[in-house]
């Protein structure tokens, strides 16, 4: 077992000059448990800046309940806005006055009352009775949970197994500290992606489950020319390059360390993307886009120069929509690809079948001269195998006849699904939808592939998913690929 006392006084060292995370910041500014409370339901899935921003212009209008009770559930919306899930925070706050009514107008204490508020669940209840109240309380979060677990202090699967060893284990001078300090030190140092291990002050962490940055020297960081016999490759649909620009992209290029890394789903112009974005220190990038702003988009960073680049199939209603972007280089060629979805009602079906015809006499073309790499969200769930509920989505975009039938077209045109090739298990999946927590429960559906032509099979070393990368509602996918001896 570890020292946890000495743990948490390192800490508390480290993060002694990083700014307070924002609801300890209000707690100890205002004393107040109906600010406090009003700020933790603001933070959750927001960034503090934005969480202390909405706080402020939301407490200028309603101090208190009784304000707030004058205040409309859109007038909520748009003082809150663009906290995350705006719309049913302001469904909560708007509810919150009745709910206290029931409290003779004040905040309760106890974690039983606290839950019985509007958007309050163990882990708010817990924060606001630690701060506002400064009573005995655990308040595990994300990071709580995550850093205990990757110490071995806990070796727990959700933050309620988590509070409740806590709770055992954890000696009470700690309680109402540790969800500050682990906050703290979760957004700087030991990040969720790529923590920063080399600059811990904890030399004996245990690192259960963690994969440390790796470290890129200054020579990796200039492009390079294909030499190395083996190279990786990532590819991952963004779902907005100029979204997950905030949620950590940089770390996680820099923790995949892929030699090319190709993006789908940018939804973005070059002329909108930051200097930042467009020149990540040792690539090149590429960017083929949509002429509609915000829509659809592919992209690629590479450390090896391209001997030419191909933007699109040639075909122009389908180039419009800024949807492949293939480099050539000595021994292979490189596409990134975003296929349309066939969209409710299968509205899209009729183009998405056209544009794959016409990307498969594209692809066959390239194929006849060398190497052919084919990567990106492909919006087809090939095999039952490949998402959870086969039976029930037969019907639906991403998994209709016809679109799996092309997919064993194009497998019969002697392209490989490269994943395959390495695991056969169910349960192995790429995307999944936004609602009803349906990543945490893993109901999702395997649609982005690296698939390479026949001739290339035995370049193929090693094909992964890394579904504990989020960001986007796909997450990454790699391959490991050798090149010329
Ligand atoms: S050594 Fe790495 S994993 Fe362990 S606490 Fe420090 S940053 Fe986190």
């Amino acid at each position: 077992m570890i020292d946890i006392d000495l743990y948490l006084q390192k800490i508390a060292a480290f993060v002694a000059d990083k700014k307070p995370p924002v609801v300890d910041l209000i707690a100890t500014q205002t004393r107040d448990p109906f600010k406090v409370l009003t700020a933790t339901i603001l933070s959750a899935r927001t960034k503090d800046e934005v969480t202390a921003k909405a706080a402020e212009r939301l407490f200028a209008k309603a101090k208190n309940a009784t304000e707030l009770d004058r205040l409309s559930r859109t007038e909520i919306a748009v003082l809150i806005k663009p906290v995350g899930f705006f719309h049913s925070k302001a469904k909560y706050l708007q509810a919150l006055p009745a709910a206290l009514a029931r409290f003779a107008g004040r905040v309760p204490s106890e974690i039983d009352e606290l839950i019985t508020l509007p958007g309050v669940g163990r882990k708010t209840a817990n924060l606001v009775r630690a701060q506002a109240f400064g009573l005995p309380a655990i308040c595990v979060d994300t990071h709580v949970h995550r850093i205990m677990n990757i110490w071995g202090y806990v070796a727990t699967r959700t933050p309620l197994e988590t509070e409740m060893a806590l709770r055992k284990q954890l000696p009470p001078q700690h309680w109402l500290t540790v969800n500050s300090l682990l906050v703290a030190f979760g957004q700087t140092l030991c990040k969720p992606v790529a923590p920063h291990c080399d600059k811990c002050p904890l030399a004996n962490c245990r690192k259960f489950g963690v994969r440390p940055r790796k470290i890129i020297s200054d020579k990796r960081k200039t492009m390079t020319t294909p030499t190395s016999r083996c190279l990786k490759f990532v590819s991952w649909n963004v779902n907005g390059i100029r979204a997950v620009e905030k949620k950590g992209f940089f770390d996680i290029v820099a923790s995949l360390n892929a030699d090319i890394f190709a993006t789908q789903e940018t939804k973005a112009q070059p002329e909108q993307l930051s200097a930042e974005l467009k020149n990540i220190a040792g690539y090149q990038s590429y960017w083929h886009s949509a002429e509609r702003k915000g829509y659809s988009g592919v992209g690629i960073y590479t450390r090896m120069e391209p001997i030419s680049v191909i933007y699109g199939l040639g075909v122009e209603e389908f180039d419009n929509e800024g949807r492949v972007l293939t480099l050539e280089f000595a021994d292979f060629y490189f596409s990134s690809i975003y296929f349309p979805n066939s969209a409710d009602g299968l509205k899209r079906l009729d183009f998405k079948l056209r544009f794959n015809a016409e990307l498969q006499k594209f692809v066959l073309g390239l194929a006849a001269k060398k190497s052919l790499l084919l990567c990106g969200d492909f919006n087809v769930a090939h095999k039952p195998i490949d998402l959870t509920y086969p039976e029930k989505n037969r019907k639906f975009a991403g998994y209709t006849p016809e679109e799996c039938a092309w997919m064993d077209q194009l497998i019969a045109a002697g392209f490989i699904d490269t994943f395959r090739m390495f695991n056969q298990e169910a349960g192995q999946y790429t995307w999944w939808s936004f609602r009803a927590n349906a990543r945490a429960k893993n109901i999702g559906w395997r649609i982005d592939y690296f698939c390479v032509d026949a001739n290339s099979r035995d370049r193929v070393l090693a094909a992964a998913i890394h579904p504990e990368i989020i960001g986007s509602d796909h997450c990454p996918i790699s391959i490991d690929f050798k090149i010329g001896d």
